[in-house]
Parts: C-alpha cells; sequence; structure tokens
C-alpha cells in the first residue's frame, strides 16, 4: 500500500498521541525524530514527523515544518497532517501568541493548498469543541489549567478568534449542527465558507462519532491540521481497518524509570499518586541548585540517588510542581532559563538511568519528552498499544549492538489516569 499518510507534530508527546490514534485504527506507523534520516520499514502506511515546533518562534516553527513537508513530498504521501497540542497552544511571547497559524497558511503555501480544517477536537481525552469553543473536560480552555501553563498559557477559549490573530487567511466555523449532518454536509458547508472568503475552518466535534462522520469528508483534501483525534477517521479513507497486528513491539526487559518534568494539573497528581504509593522519587526542585549549575552536574548527582533503588522498582526522578512554585522559579529564574535548564538537566537524568540499564522509560511532558528523546539520540519509534487514551508504549532500536532497544512512553502533560506510572509498566508487561 506504501505510505499514505505524512503527519508533522508540533511536539514529541503529540506524535505519539497521533501515531496511537493512526494504529488504533489500523495503520503500521513510524514516528522520526525530525525528518527521517533513514529509510523507513516497507511496512508503514504512515509516518509521523516529530519536531519541537510547538514552543519556538513561529519563523522557527515554520521552517521546520516545511523542511518536513518537503521529505514528505518526496516520499509522495497522499495527505498531509499538521499536527498540534488538543488544548491548542503554542508559542508565546508578549505580544506574539502562537505558531499554529504561521504554520498552516505555510503548509497550504508550500502546497497550493486552497482549504484546510482546524480542530483540536479528541473526546475520548475529554477535549471537545463547540460553537469554536475549546472545552477540556467540563472548562472552557481559559479556565482550565492551561491559563497557568509554564511556558504556553491560554486565557481565550474561543479558537476561531485564537485562530484568526494568528493567521492571514480567513477563518471560520463548520458548527456542530451541520457535523452532526454527515460527511456531505460537511462538504457543503466547506463549498459555502470557502465563496465567503474563508480559507481554514475551525470545526466543531463533540464525539468520536462526529469526528468518525468528520473522516470522510477529509477524503482528498491534501492538508489537515487538527489535534490527534481527526486521526481516527482518516485510515478508512484507504479501506484500512483496526487490527491488533498494527501494534505489535518487542517483549520488555531491562529496569523501569520515570523522568517528569510536566508541571499539568494531570502528572502533578500522577506524581503524588506514585509517591502515595511508596515509589522510590527524587524531586529536583531547580532553585535547590544556583543557576549556573551546568545540567550535567545536577544529572550525576541524580542518577547516582537513583542507582541503588532500581533494582527494586521503578524510580521517579520530577521537577513536577505546582503553578505557584513554577511561578516562583519563573520569577527568579527567567521563563526559558527554568524551562530549558529543567529539560536539560531530565534529559541528562534520562540518559545516565539508561546507561545504567533503564530500558522501560516512561516520560511525562511534551517538553521534557522532547529533550529525552533528543539526549538519547532516538531518531525512529515504532508504535504499540495504548496504556490510556493519547499514551502508546513505543519501541526505539538500538542503533548499538551493545542494547537491543528501548521501551518508551512519552505522555503528555494532562493525560493519562492518577495511577498511570504504575499501570503503564503492566501494560507493558501484559500486553491487552
Ligand atoms: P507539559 O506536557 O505538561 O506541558 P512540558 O514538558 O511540555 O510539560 O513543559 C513543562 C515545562 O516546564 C518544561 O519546559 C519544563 O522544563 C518546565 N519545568 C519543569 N519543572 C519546572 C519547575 N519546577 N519550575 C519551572 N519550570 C519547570
Amino acid at each position: 500500500m506504501g505510505l499514505l499518510l505524512g503527519c508533522i507534530a508540533d511536539d514529541f508527546t503529540g506524535a505519539t498521541d497521533l501515531a496511537n490514534n493512526l494504529v488504533r485504527a489500523g495503520m503500521r506507523v513510524v514516528q522520526t525524530i525530525g525528518v527521517p534520516v533513514e529509510p523507513l520499514p516497507s511496512d508503514c502506511n504512515a509516518v509521523v514527523i516529530a519536531l519541537k515546533s510547538r514552543t519556538i518562534a513561529p519563523e522557527q516553527a515554520v521552517s521546520q515544518s516545511l523542511a518536513a513537508l518537503r521529505w514528505l513530498q518526496a516520499h509522495h504521501v497522499q495527505q498531509v497532517y499538521f499536527k498540534y497540542c488538543s488544548t491548542f497552544d503554542s508559542w508565546y511571547s508578549g505580544d506574539v501568541r502562537g505558531n499554529i497559524g504561521p504554520v498552516t497558511e505555510a503548509l497550504m503555501r508550500a502546497m497550493a493548498c486552497d482549504f484546510t480544517i482546524a480542530t483540536p477536537a479528541f473526546p475520548d481525552n475529554q477535549r471537545t469543541v463547540f460553537k469554536g469553543h475549546l472545552f477540556v473536560g467540563d472548562q472552557l480552555l481559559s479556565d482550565s489549567g492551561m491559563k497557568n501553563h509554564p511556558l504556553t498559557p491560554m486565557t481565550d477559549a474561543n479558537l476561531v478568534n485564537v485562530l484568526q490573530a494568528q493567521c492571514q487567511h480567513k477563518v471560520g466555523l463548520i458548527d456542530y449542527r451541520c457535523v452532526a449532518k454527515g460527511a456531505q454536509a460537511i462538504k457543503d458547508r466547506i463549498t459555502e465558507l470557502q465563496s465567503q472568503g474563508v480559507r481554514i475552518a475551525v470545526v466543531d466535534a463533540l464525539s468520536n462519532d462526529d469526528l468518525l462522520r468528520l473522516g470522510p469528508a477529509l477524503a482528498g483534501m491534501r492538508l489537515v491540521t487538527a489535534g490527534s483525534g481527526v486521526a481516527i477517521g482518516l485510515p478508512a479513507n484507504w479501506g484500512i481497518q483496526p487490527a491488533a497486528e498494527s501494534a505489535s513491539l518487542p517483549a520488555p526487559r531491562g529496569l523501569q524509570a520515570i523522568v517528569s518534568g510536566s508541571c499539568s494539573i494531570a502528572t502533578q497528581g500522577q506524581v503524588a499518586h506514585f509517591v502515595a504509593q511508596g515509589g522510590a522519587a527524587y524531586r529536583l526542585d531547580p532553585l535547590a541548585w544556583p543557576s549556573d549549575t551546568p545540567p550535567k552536574d545536577i544529572a550525576d548527582h541524580v542518577v547516582q540517588w537513583a542507582v541503588p533503588h532500581l533494582k527494586n522498582s521503578p524510580v521517579l526522578v520530577y521537577s513536577t510542581a505546582d503553578a505557584d512554585e513554577v511561578k516562583s522559579v519563573q520569577a527568579q529564574r527567567g521563563t526559558l532559563h527554568a524551562g530549558e535548564h529543567t529539560e536539560q538537566a531530565l534529559a541528562l537524568v534520562a540518559q545516565g538511568l539508561v546507561k545504567q540499564g533503564v530500558s522501560q522509560l516512561v516520560v511525562a511532558g511534551g517538553e521534557t519528552s522532547g529533550a529525552c528523546v533528543q539526549a538519547l539520540g532516538i531518531s525512529q519509534m515504532t508504535i504499540g498499544s495504548q496504556i490510556d487514551p493519547g499514551v502508546p508504549w513505543c519501541f526505539a532500536p538500538s542503533q548499538h549492538a551493545t542494547t537491543d532497544g528501548i521501551h518508551l512512553t512519552l505522555k503528555s502533560g494532562n493525560f493519562g489516569s492518577v495511577d498511570f506510572f504504575n499501570k503503564a509498566f503492566k501494560a507493558l508487561a501484559s500486553p491487552q
């Protein structure tokens, strides 16, 4: 069948989340870290190119996304999917807010694409879009924990407004009443919006049924932009049906660890739960170290702490903190410095733990995952079965003859149940 769908994801956990939905819908999927440098396995139907562009300035995000697009075009994919976070957040700096719009428009230009959609809806994870407004569970995005995100706070839930402020093209809405009528009504609405000069439409979706109705309306649309939810309705456009073998991975081995740099509310709960259950845990407090401490020194200290604990159980290393603590760190160290310094320290912790024999690794946090995967030198991962919505186990084959490879799961901050960490290792030991 060959490579059908080519995806560009703006962060690493988001890439895995998308790949997970495609696997569940029956596709064989490979996720690459950055533009592929090695040939892909011949049986994959979709590739997800994971960038780390969510929190960089629009010009850089555009240039990285176009580089990924050139690879996809050279490999003749039939459809391109630009994936962003289900909370629709991206670069934020003073007056300049968001790179989703600039990347979307640059991809449209490069593909000579007249029209595309935008929807972060992911009902399996309680992200729904109603009348253009994004809800996280029962709350508007702007009332949710996202208002306090360390890097990309979101204070407006009206996605048409949020996206319009980032775009030159006109942004419109395909609302829930239209989506409920099915694919033909959605296509008709697209034609109507086009006649009004609209080039990008936010699409309401309240349930997976909405996304499955949207899927067929997107057949032949050359560029789709969305969170991971829309992916559930696309593989059927190529006649692909769910199949267990699309998620098979090698058996796990080695020691277990968790590295968490996410300060999202779900992760705070997961860390607290793991600690309350008596798990071995090290809290990395950025303020406990002088600001010019090299991340390597911090990591060496933490890994030394971890070594005796690794034999008995999974160990957790976390910088996860609540909104007040994060604010105080940012006030003293600067937002960008605090973020990057902590990411680097945790990435080197991950590297050190793998050297100590860890080959089952959970990473919590999108940016943190990006830093960890880069530090581990991983370039390609096969996607396995789901632990919780949006979070599958993956397997990265080793480039070194001395190890067999590493199982890892990259958990986006707000994803996963409260017992996620222990549940993940159990799920890997006995897959469904
Ligand atoms: P999420 O997926 O929850 O958004 P990320 O890893 O993407 O998590 O983002 C969290 C950011 O916060 C990272 O840049 C991380 O380094 C930073 N960070 C982690 N712990 C702290 C802390 N204690 N104080 C300040 N910033 C922190």
